[in-house]
């Protein structure tokens, strides 16, 4: 016969652990599964081998879904200091690094620790380095796990969504999802490196040069770091506008977002004997400035460049057209944009509509945060919302 639990959770990532945890310290018997032999391995390679765990800000309008108020009521009954809270209480060591992102000063392996701590104080069940199959019988979820089943009335999908499937990602909780009936939305990559066409080549002799810009695609729009690669676009700022940019749009770059309209012709006015490359080598990366100026075609001392012509060169630097091809893929991808529809969901339990018990949290579901923290803390809230439903 089945082993019974109160709840089965699929997937020992940071919202699985976090919702097993919960659950399990709620008095409910919990089963957690993961296929991989190792709980969270993308906690551990996050941030940089840090995790950035939260972001102090983080709140819905830091998130991309279908319905942006769906994320609001998860992330307003578990905010950035309760889990700031907890990772406290482990006595972990922390620091903002900028834009509000909360980073472990020591290795986010103290993470995954704690998570399991926390999982074995609510006397969680592991059962790592197994496939599970799952079945929906007699009212109740049956989960097969080679020649063993365990059965309960909840099942909870936490299996993350489809980038970098190196680390073991895949299609498991949309797969379970669809074949119960639930829509899924389209997922694509984001917070992914964007790649540019042959004709625009010329910029990637410029790899590895990186300027501070404002980056912006669809309704989206950054101020943090470009960076330049052998492949296209990539550093923080289009990092985040991937996840607003369509197939065939431009993303628009301005190279000198802190220079007022009429900057240069006032350079003329100050330094008329200065050489064009010289100013804007003075506000830029000398290669990069020299590539930009190429392309525009202009030189020679500011003094002889005509009022006009220097106006359509500033209007020109702020507002950089490319148009990428493409994207480096899931392969590249830190998160996955689409998913669960958050329609078929609950937003205060995250549990299915059609299907009582069924449950979906973390990066599964359609919502999908900015680059800085704010992937965690929707993992950490959806997680919440749901155990506190189990
Ligand atoms: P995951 O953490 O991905 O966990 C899913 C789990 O399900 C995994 O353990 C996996 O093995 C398991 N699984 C998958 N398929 C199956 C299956 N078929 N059967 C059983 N188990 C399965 N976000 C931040 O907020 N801050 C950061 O610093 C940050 N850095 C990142 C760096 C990188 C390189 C990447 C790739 C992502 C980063 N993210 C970061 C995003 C963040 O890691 C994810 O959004 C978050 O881990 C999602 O949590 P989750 O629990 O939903 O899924």
């Amino acid at each position: 016969p089945p082993r019974t639990f109160d709840a089965i959770i699929i997937g020992a990532g940071a919202a699985g652990m976090f919702c097993a945890a919960l659950a399990g310290q709620r008095g409910r018997r919990v089963l957690l599964i993961d296929h991989s032999p190792e709980p969270g391995r993308k906690i551990i390679i996050s941030g940089g081998g840090r995790c950035n765990f939260t972001n102090v800000g983080a709140g819905a309008g830091n998130f991309l879904s279908a319905n942006p108020h769906f994320a609001k009521s998860a992330l307003g009954r578990f905010a950035p200091a309760d889990f700031i809270a907890l990772v406290d209480k482990h006595g972990i060591a922390w620091h903002e690094k900028t834009l509000g992102q909360l980073f472990c000063d020591g290795s986010s392996k103290q993470i995954v620790a704690m998570l399991l701590d926390e999982c074995a104080a609510g006397g969680v069940e592991l059962a790592f380095g197994q496939a599970a199959t799952v079945e929906h019988r007699d009212g109740g979820f049956e989960v097969g796990l080679g020649a063993k089943t365990a059965r309960a009335p909840a099942l909870v999908l936490a299996t993350g969504g489809l980038s970098i499937p190196k680390l073991g990602a895949t299609s498991f909780a949309y797969d379970v999802a669809r074949r119960f009936g639930l829509k899924i939305v389209e997922p694509r990559p984001a917070l992914v490196p964007l790649t540019l066409p042959g004709e625009q080549a010329l910029f990637k002799t410029l790899s590895g040069v990186s300027a501070e810009v404002v980056a912006s695609a669809g309704t989206g729009r950054f101020r943090e770091a470009a960076l330049f690669t052998h492949r296209g676009l990539s550093g923080p700022a289009i990092l985040q506008v991937s996840s607003y940019w369509k197939h065939g749009e431009p993303v628009t770059i301005d190279f000198l977002p802190d220079r007022q309209r009429g900057w240069l012709r006032q350079a003329k006015r100050e330094e008329p004997r200065a050489s064009l490359r010289r100013i804007v080598g003075r506000l830029l990366p000398e290669r990069l400035a020299e590539t930009l100026l190429e392309q525009v075609g202009a030189g020679g001392d500011v003094g002889n460049i005509a009022d006009r012509t220097l106006e359509d060169i500033e209007k020109r630097l702020a507002g950089w057209q490319f148009t990428p091809n493409g994207s480096e893929g899931f392969a590249k991808a830190e998160v996955t944009i689409g998913g669960i529809s958050t329609a078929e969901l609950s937003s205060k339990t995250m549990e299915a509509k059609r299907l009582p018990g069924l449950y979906a949290i973390g990066e599964a579901v359609d919502v999908t945060g900015w680059l800085g923290g704010y992937n965690f803390q929707w993992a950490w809230a959806s997680a919440h919302a749901a155990a506190q439903a189990l």
